[in-house]
Parts: structure tokens; sequence; C-alpha cells
């Protein structure tokens, strides 16, 4: 062991840091980012904006964020007819960092959070390297659904200070029933219940959003982010919607000042073009069922989605198809499960540049 490695928290030692490779490919469909560049009319205004603010850089941004808050309160009303109070919104450096400050109030050495494995893996990661112990609740290993009586019964075993729930989940793709939120919020009563809605302007119609039950529940946090129905991924904007009183723990642990100019200023010139940005949404919905559907077609069994990516499952070995797909030109994700591999909708060009890729592929690797 080095010197250094000596002196790491105990828990982190030999741990590899979380991150999909970067890699210089024609076709990145590997991290679920929108393949939309932020159309030009759009990158106008945010440079407008932030020339105007640039004289100001002297000062600290504003700590509250007020103007993206009331920004994000309008975006949810408007797209998911939930009426919320600015001081029922939190924002941070993506909802990774919004999860880490949930994670920084809520758990900790000592306590415990419950989650649905295969879910986002940061969630064990953020928990894990802030002290909290991590229970690693299953999903059914066939279908990767999460049933309502599977749920109470691990999280009464559990017992635990929190729960991660993950709607539309990464990376299976499907959105939880309602009844499966409210019931763990009865089965876990002394829990903060996190229903991370990365995914959620993607879902099939007729998907429900958390957010509907938030008025009726003081535990519930729900997370969202801009880096993927937005194509905000580099511009770093994460948010939740909670109870007054949640928002004012986050407080307590948040590092001052921690969204800049930049971020307050690219985060609300972005919910005014809303509806422009958003545009891409339709395109990359008809990308994924069109995965679904050939992928079905090649005997292969994708899962199906309501997020902007398709879990599939029928390689022989998931390692050795990624490899051959990137050596043909394709990045997609190996989330670790067995025979399975995530792919991003991209555009119809990136994503039929996938199909015929796996089209060649399925002959030897299904
Ligand atoms: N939650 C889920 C389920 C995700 O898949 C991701 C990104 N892959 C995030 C949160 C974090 O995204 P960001 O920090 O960019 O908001």
């Amino acid at each position: 062991m080095s010197e250094v490695e000596a002196l790491l928290r105990p828990e982190l030692r030999g741990r590899t840091a979380y991150g999909a490779p970067q890699l210089d490919v024609a076709v990145q469909l590997n991290t679920n980012e929108s393949s939309y560049a932020v159309p030009p009319e759009v990158v106008e205004a945010i440079v407008g904006e932030l020339r105007e603010g640039l004289s100001g850089l002297n000062r600290y941004p504003d700590r509250e964020f007020t103007d993206l808050r009331k920004a994000l309160v309008g975006y949810l009303e408007d797209r998911s007819g939930v009426s919320l109070r600015p001081e029922q919104v939190w924002a941070g450096n993506g909802s990774n960092e919004v999860l880490s400050h949930v994670v920084q109030a809520f758990g900790g050495p000592g306590r415990t959070a419950l989650g649905f494995t295969p879910a986002y893996s940061m969630h064990p990661i953020i928990n894990e390297t802030l002290g909290t112990t991590w229970v690693d609740g299953q999903r059914d290993a066939g279908t990767f659904d999460l049933t309502l009586e599977s749920a109470v019964e691990q999280a009464k075993g559990a017992d635990p200070h929190l729960v991660f729930l993950c709607s539309p989940n990464n990376p299976t793709g499907t959105a939880l029933p309602f009844d499966v939120i409210e019931a763990m919020l009865e089965a876990a009563p002394r829990a903060i219940v996190v229903v991370d809605e990365a995914y959620a302007e993607f879902a099939r119609p007729g998907t429900p959003t958390a957010l509907s039950l938030l008025e009726r529940h003081p535990r519930l946090i729900v997370t969202r982010t801009m880096s993927k129905a937005f194509a905000l991924a580099g511009g770093r904007l994460g948010y939740l919607a909670a109870d007054p009183e949640i928002i004012d723990a986050l407080r307590l642990v948040r590092l001052p000042y921690h969204l800049s100019v930049q971020t307050q200023t690219i985060a609300r010139v972005s919910l005014e073009h809303a509806d422009r940005l958003l545009e891409s949404v339709d395109a990359i919905k008809a990308q994924r069922d069109r995965l679904v559907t050939e992928l079905t077609a090649m005997g292969l069994a994708p899962v199906p989605s309501d997020a902007n990516f398709v879990l599939f499952g029928g390689l022989a070995d998931a390692p050795t198809t990624w490899q051959a797909l990137l050596e043909d030109g394709v990045l997609v994700r190996d989330v670790g499960i067995p025979h399975h591999l995530r792919v991003t909708a991209g555009t119809p060009e990136e994503t039929g540049r996938f199909l015929e890729a796996m089209a060649r592929l399925v002959p030897t690797h299904a």
C-alpha cells in the first residue's frame, strides 16, 4: 500500500472512480446525452445574457438562485401541471450534486439507504462515499420490474433512513407506478424517499410524475435534470422539488455560492426556450421505439423503455459485443448486467449506424 493509500479513508481504498469511457468515436450512444446540438438561437440568447452579466463577476452569484428557481417552478407547472412554490425547489451542478446534498443532509455514518438494483449506479456511490450504509435491494431478475409486494418487503426489512427509486429507471428504462412510491413512503416510515426522474420528459404518454405526490408527502423528494431532455449535459444543472423544510436542510450542507453566474444564466435562459429545446424529445422517443422494434426483430431482448435509452439482452457475452461495436465506430454502455448492453437513442442516422452494426454482429454474438 502506498503512503497516500494508507492515509485514505479505509472504505475508499481500492475503489475505482465512476465514469463511462470518454472516447473519440463517431457514434457516441453511451451516456444518455442528447445527440442534438443546442439550437443557434438559444446559443445566441445565452451568449447575450452572459455578456451582460460578465462585468458583475466581481460579486458572488445569487446564493439563492432566485430567478432560476422561479423559472424551474414555471417549467414544472407548464409541463407537469403541478404548482409548486420557489421555496420547494433546489438546484445544483447536475442532479448528482443535488443527490449528494440530500445524502449529506439525511444520510451519513450510522444511517442506511436502500435502492433497487439495477438502478443508477451513482446512488450507492454517493451514499457509500459519504459514509451511509447501502442496502442493495433487488428488482425481478428477469423483467427488472419492482413489484409493490417486493418493494414493501425489502423496505420493511431494511428500515432505511433513505430510499432511492429511479423512474424511469436507469439502466432498465421503465417507469414506476405511483402505488409503489406511496407504498414505500408507508413501508419506510422514517425514510426520506427520493424519486430520481432524470428521464421524466421521455416517458410514454400516461406515465405519472411523482411531483403530483409532493403535496401529500413531506418526506418525498423528486429530482430532475436539464442534462437529458434539455440537451444541456455540459451546462450542469440538476434540481429537485420537495417540502420547504427539506430545502432548508439542504442549505445546511451546500457550499456557499455553489451555482456560478454562468450556470444560473445558462439554465435560466434555456428554460425560457424550453419549447424549442424540448422539440427533439419526440424525435428521440421515436428512435427509442425504433430500437425496441428492430432489436426485437433481430431476436434480441430489449426492455420496454420510458427513457432516451434501451437496455437489451440476448447477447452471448456483453463485453465482447461492446468491443466489437466500438471497433465499428459505435460506443454504447456495458452496465455490468450479464448478456445486456445499454444504448442511447440518438439521431435517426446514429441509431441507424448502431442498428446496422448490431445486425452484422447478431449472427455471431447473440
Ligand atoms: N440520475 C440518473 C438516473 C441518471 O441517469 C443521471 C445521469 N446519467 C443522473 C441522475 C445525473 O445527471 P446529471 O448530474 O447530469 O444531472
